[in-house]
């Protein structure tokens, strides 16, 4: 019988899972990927094989049904073991958003370990709970099985201490409030991948462009800059949060415009951004189709603000080697990557239309100064090996 590693990611209304072989090969091997949504109100569940086809759909639940993280799990486990049962799960991996200052790799969970990243909900409201609550689930359904956190802070903790620092107290910043970075379990993906394409490249900005969506700056493979921050609600703007915003706006509104903290933070993570700008859609899809001028502004506000932060990127690297497209949009859009690197001739970056419109993976022009890629990112291959190494 085959070992399996299962990946997971918990959200608030989603689990979303995927198996991997546990053997030897550098890339972990996808067996299956799925996702239980709709937890809160009208569940669905979905599983498909390696080559994207779907094999196992349920939507049909007792009427007013909801689950709990620990239902879903359940379920999950038990679709596993009756239609997989040449795989035997032999460890868990989550992804766990924040792993504060301490945890700077992926590590086995215990006790200890839980109670600590626990603590740290208060840094990501919307992500950490819901990561725990799966982690707590797993460990009474299944207790002998080994679990793994596996951070998107943890790849960023390389970063120089001036750009970890706000211009705050010292204080504060001793107990924590600093910018951490977020998506870096992709960002550490990309990283390893790159050098199959560019071996020679050193400086790189990667552009995780999905409905979360932030860049980074790596250097010979570590992050030492990101556009996210204290929380992922920093930097480019996104499908529905506001991204880097004057923070006295937030003083205004609670002062003069009657938002409770609530309200802000309805504001600023689900209410704003793509959404918010354009009043139509959270989905760049529906930006790129639509015919609203609003729709059209918010696609122009994304694409200046992911101009704006690569110049940024560019000077905290001294100089760019490479830029990488990444994420739903990134990696799916030729118009959103046209758009920005149609402004990049400054960096002497010139694109290769017909690869562009193809995807790539390079699609800069044999005489661009910087080449562009265009790489598929996969978070669940990365905390699938993490998950192995740290169990071996
Ligand atoms: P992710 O969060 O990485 O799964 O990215 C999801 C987002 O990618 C969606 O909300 C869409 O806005 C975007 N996306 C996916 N496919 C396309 C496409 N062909 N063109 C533009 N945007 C896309």
């Amino acid at each position: 019988m085959e070992q399996g590693i299962l990946v997971i990611n918990a959200g608030s209304s989603s689990i979303k899972f995927a198996v991997f072989g546990n053997g030897d090969s550098l890339e972990p091997e996808l067996r299956v990927k799925g996702q239980m949504e709709g937890l809160a109100s009208d569940p669905s569940f979905q599983v498909k094989n390696a080559e994207g086809r779907k094999i196992d759909q349920r939507d049909e639940w007792p009427h007013g049904s909801a689950l709990s993280h620990a239902s879903a799990l359940r379920y999950i486990l038990d679709w596993l073991r009756e239609k997989m049962g040449q795989t035997q799960v032999v460890a868990a991996g989550h992804r766990v958003v924040h792993g504060g200052l301490v945890y700077d790799r992926a590590v086995r969970l215990d006790a200890r370990v839980i109670a600590d990243l626990e603590q740290l909900a208060p840094l990501a409201p919307l992500h950490q709970p819901h990561n725990m609550a799966a982690i707590r689930a797993l460990a009474e359904i299944a207790p002998d099985l080994p679990q793994v956190a596996c951070f998107d802070t943890a790849f960023h903790r390389t970063q120089p201490r001036v750009a970890q620092l706000f211009a705050l107290p010292r204080a504060l910043l001793d107990s924590g409030v600093r910018r951490y970075g977020f998506h870096g379990l992709s960002y550490e993906y990309i990283a390893h991948k790159l050098p199959d394409y560019a071996p020679e490249v050193k400086r790189v900005v990667v552009a995780h462009l999905g409905s979360g969506a932030s860049m980074c700056a790596i250097r010979d493979g570590k992050s030492i800059e990101s556009t996210m921050g204290f929380t992922t609600v920093d930097g480019l703007p996104m499908g529905t949060r506001t991204g880097g915003m004057d923070p006295g706006v937030v003083l205004y509104l609670m002062q003069d415009r009657g938002y409770d903290v609530k309200a802000i933070e309805k504001l600023l993570y689900k209410e704003s951004g793509l959404l918010g700008l354009s009043g139509v859609s959270n989905d760049m899809r529906d930006l790129l189709t639509s015919t609203d001028p609003h729709a059209a502004e918010a696609v122009d506000v994304f694409v200046y603000q992911v101009l704006k932060y690569l110049g940024a990127l560019t000077a905290a690297l001294d100089g760019l080697d490479a830029l990488v497209f990444t994420a739903g949009i990134g990696e799916n859009s030729p118009e959103i990557r046209e758009r920005v690197c149609s402004r990049l001739e400054w960096l002497g970056i010139r694109l290769d239309q017909t690869a562009n419109q193809q995807g790539g993976p390079r699609i800069s022009a044999v005489d661009s100064a910087i080449p562009v890629w265009v790489i598929p990112t996969n978070e669940e291959s990365m905390i699938a090996r993490h998950t192995r190494q740290v169990l071996r």
